[in-house]
């Protein structure tokens, strides 16, 4: 991997990951990364960073939004939007039709993966 600064080489390293909460700073030492040998310009690995921030999200009470869309219903329930689509065409989902869009309810769809009664509107 070459650096977006200088080209130079990225190696993999440790880096500590700041953010910052309420006035604190939280840091979080020994996420995966590069770094460039030769000017210092740092790179997170994606994924890591991604959850560190829905976990600091959470503790920060920004919670994800109930009211989900298609895309959002499918990749909650790791499906494709055509399968879930589907579902939702047959009644075997909860889903409500609000204008030409389809919105679900994450906690409704929770219920459903658990097996319990769907509660089909
Ligand atoms: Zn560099």
């Amino acid at each position: 991997m070459a650096c977006v600064m200088c080209n130079g080489k990225m190696e993999p390293t440790a880096l500590d990951l700041e953010r910052s909460y309420k006035g604190y700073t939280i840091v979080i030492k020994g996420v995966k990364g590069y770094r460039c040998a030769d000017c210092g310009e740092e790179f997170y690995q994606g994924e890591d960073v991604e959850r560190i921030d829905t976990v600091l999200a959470a503790i920060a009470g920004e919670a994800e939004p109930e009211v989900l869309t298609l895309e959002e219903a499918a990749k909650l329930l790791r499906v494709s939007s055509t399968t879930l689509y589907g579902l939702v065409k047959q009644e075997k989902l909860p889903a409500r039709r609000i204008g030409r869009e389809w919105r679900f309810s994450k906690n409704a769809l929770l219920e459903y993966l658990k097996g319990n009664k769907p509660g089909l509107l």
